[in-house]
């Protein structure tokens, strides 16, 4: 029997295999008995997770997402070889202005049981002499966080899941709709496909496949299109090898020194969420200016800097929602009632990526999960967005 023609009663479609969707398919074969099915249209990791700078942190200013990227560090620390993770600790700076709320944000970490201290200035020049600080500025440090290899991750996932059973299939999914009670995707070469489940983990395509699916604008998801530029610098010699990544919010932006040699650095700027592009045609190539400003900024955090030689730049896109938190929900207030979404991970998605596999799986199987509530679709109509302790600064949670 042609694989198209088979019994959907059971079966579970997962839509997109980045590092969510292909966490989603690993989770959801070991939660069901049922038939899963993993679909991209360009492969395992070929979307924005292979673009992602993999930061997996922890220093997130509310508790469920703490919880979570405690968690999913975890799973990190236990699969680091596989993963490539790179404990090199994180240093976060904040502005005068936010000292206190860093502090108090600490003592929240702190209660979960995540190792996160503040650190005074001098004490904090002392330990990097790299980095230069103001002396008003605030300054934490959280030993075992640092940075993992996102095509390795997407992959580990979907190599797992393909070891438990998990069917996939490099397709574009054109259209989905629900008829007769089952969810029913269409594939671009025609072929249809039925399952009692589908579960949207298309990021930054997510509107385009609604729309190509016959919803109007106003019925779309809350979500922007956003890019963001990363500048890759080779460092010069003396701020080499293995070193923190700097969370820094005194600036707006984050440095992550990658490997031996080389510095990605890419920026926390909420004006740059508002924008809303087309996922297919981003923008050409990382403006002059843009990173003749970058190159300033990161040479005042790490006057080293100053020396240090260009690589290349590139654009990446977020799925920002307004509250820059994702939406993990049914999408049956679209009229899909077999339909679920994890979308709208605005940026910071790739180190929550084992907790939101788990969290998916709860939704579909009916599993109680507080985080669930959380991360409703429906907080925004209710105007209850997420709480955001460093209002105005992206991505940071
Ligand atoms: C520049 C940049 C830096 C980042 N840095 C960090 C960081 O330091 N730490 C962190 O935690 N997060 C970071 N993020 C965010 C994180 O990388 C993403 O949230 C996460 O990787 C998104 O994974 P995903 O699987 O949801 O999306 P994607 O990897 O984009 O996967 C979606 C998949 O869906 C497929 N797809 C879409 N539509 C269809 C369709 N119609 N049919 C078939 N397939 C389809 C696509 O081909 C794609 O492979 C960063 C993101 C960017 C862009």
């Amino acid at each position: 029997m042609s694989y198209y023609k088979m019994s959907a009663r059971d079966r579970i479609i997962v839509i997109g295999a980045g590092s969510t969707g292909s966490s989603v398919a690993y989770n959801l074969k070991r939660a069901t008995h049922s038939e899963v099915v993993l679909i991209d249209k360009g492969g395992v990791a070929s979307g924005m997770t292979s673009f992602s700078t993999a930061i997996v942190r922890t220093h997130y200013s509310n508790e469920v997402v703490a919880k979570m990227a405690f968690e999913s560090r975890k799973f990190f620390e236990a699969n680091r070889e596989t993963l490539r993770f790179y404990k090199t600790g994180m240093v976060t700076v904040v502005p005068s202005a936010l000292r206190k709320r860093m502090e108090d944000n600490v003592d929240m970490l702190r209660r979960l049981g995540i190792r996160e201290e503040i650190l005074e200035v001098k004490e904090a020049s002392k330990m990097f002499p790299w980095l230069n600080f103001d002396a008003d500025e605030g300054v934490s440090y959280e030993p075992d966080s640092g940075y993992a290899d996102p095509v390795s991750t997407a992959n580990f996932f979907a190599r797992k899941a393909m070891d438990l059973g998990v069917k996939f299939l490099r397709e574009e999914v054109h259209r989905i709709e629900n008829t007769q009670g089952q969810a029913k995707i269409v594939l671009r070469n025609g072929k249809e496909i039925s399952g009692a489940s589908v579960i949207l983990c298309t990021n930054i395509w997510t509107n385009k496949l609604l729309s190509q699916s016959g919803f109007a604008k106003g019925d779309l998801l809350p979500l922007k299109v956003s890019p963001h530029p990363v500048v890759i610098y080779k460092r010069p010699n003396g701020i080499t090898g293995l070193r923190p990544v700097v969370n820094d919010l005194a600036n707006r932006d984050y440095y992550k020194p990658e490997g031996e040699s080389l510095l990605l650095g890419g920026n926390l700027r909420s004006e740059l969420d508002e924008a809303d592009v087309d996922p297919d045609k981003p923008p050409p190539q990382v403006p002059f200016n843009y990173i003749a400003d970058y190159s300033q900024r990161i040479s005042n955090r790490i006057p080293a800097m100053g020396n240090a030689g260009f690589h290349s730049a590139y654009y990446g896109m977020y799925d920002n929602t307004p509250d820059l938190h994702p939406i993990i929900d049914s999408l049956a207030s679209l009229g899909l009632p077999n339909f679920y979404c994890c979308v709208g991970l605005s940026g910071h998605g790739f180190k929550l990526a084992p907790s939101l596999g788990e969290i998916v799986s709860h939704l579909v199987t009916g599993e109680e999960d507080p985080a669930l509530e959380y991360f409703r679709l429906s907080r925004f109509k209710e105007g209850k967005s997420i709480f955001k302790g460093y209002e105005g600064i992206g991505t940071v949670g």
